[in-house]
């Protein structure tokens, strides 16, 4: 698999920025992570917008998904089980290859260190789960799962039998219509994840944001509501984005790159130590 790490160079004025954003990170009593496509995207998984994005190579697929699968789940599933969009099966087949990057694994490291309350990620492939992050709150599912529409119960796919003649499958639970728990377009967030977030945010005085383009709701207004409420916004992004006028830093660059230097700095305050 083909991995695009952009050309980066530290420079000093940007390793200060990284600094400073990991002295507020030290001071943070409640902080949050807040991740995106771009995250996932030095693992080899190409994000939807934008260059090198799912939907400008294939086009932007009908925005109904979730409309559909309530109007006809038998046909939905026959449809996931031999997917026709071109986008989702390139989507399945790069998440199923790819391994967690050095992003994913200081934001695991950060959580070790006692310094994350809970990582919301709008990403759905299981990554950051396999590094090692523990709080985590998947607010777009995961794409390694399947969710009961009714009582929220996920199960690993390998959890639960799905025969192709008696479709869609039922939750053993509750009996309730089982679905990928990827969140399709038009879908609700799931109460339980969405009301964690909302909690989350609440206490939160200091929100890391990377590799998000900021543009997708519920999980872009996060921000927003950190920083209307006095709390600290860090972001991390190659690009500007409409949260950067915000940021109280903003760190310009690939996420792996930058995400292993704050841990670093956040390590090591006095900057003595090996990087
Ligand atoms: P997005 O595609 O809108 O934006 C991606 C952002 O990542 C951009 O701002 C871009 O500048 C930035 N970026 C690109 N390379 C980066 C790098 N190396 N380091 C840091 N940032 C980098 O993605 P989004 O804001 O997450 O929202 C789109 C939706 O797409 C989400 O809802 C998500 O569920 C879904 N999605 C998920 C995956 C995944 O699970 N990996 C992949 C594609 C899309």
């Amino acid at each position: 698999m083909r991995v695009e790490t952009p050309d980066f160079e530290l420079t000093e004025t940007l390793d200060a920025d990284i600094r400073r954003a990991a002295d507020r990170i030290r001071e943070a009593r409640h902080l949050l992570v807040l991740t995106g496509a771009g995250l996932s995207v030095e693992s080899g998984i190409p994000p939807f917008r934008g260059k090198g994005g799912l939907w400008t190579k294939y086009g932007e697929p009908p925005l109904d998904g979730y409309q559909r699968f309530v109007a006809d789940p038998a046909g939905a599933w026959r449809t996931l089980l031999n997917p026709t969009e071109p986008w989702m099966t390139a989507l399945r087949e790069t998440v199923a290859a790819a391994k967690p990057n050095a992003g994913h694994r200081a934001l695991a490291e950060l959580e070790a260190l006692g310094h994350l309350r809970c990582l919301i990620t709008q990403n759905i492939d299981d990554l950051h789960r396999q590094a090692g992050t523990r709080a985590l709150a998947e607010i777009h599912g995961n794409a390694t799962l399947y969710r009961c529409l009714g009582c929220c119960r996920r199960f690993a796919r390998d959890e639960l039998a799905i025969d192709p003649e008696d479709l869609p499958p039922r939750c053993p639970d509750c009996r309730g219509i089982v679905k990928a728990d990827t969140v399709s377009f038009g879908e609700p967030i799931p109460e339980d994840v969405l009301s964690r977030c909302f909690a989350e945010v609440a206490r939160c005085d200091c929100m890391l944001v990377a590799g998000t383009s900021a543009t997708v709701y519920p999980a872009a207004g996060f921000p927003v509501e950190v920083a209307r409420s006095g709390g600290v916004l860090l972001e991390v992004n190659p690009e500007p984005t409409e949260l950067t006028p915000l940021a109280t830093v903003s760190l310009q660059g690939p996420a792996g790159a930058i995400l292993s230097r704050l841990l670093h700095w956040v390590r090591d305050a006095s900057g003595e130590g090996g990087s």
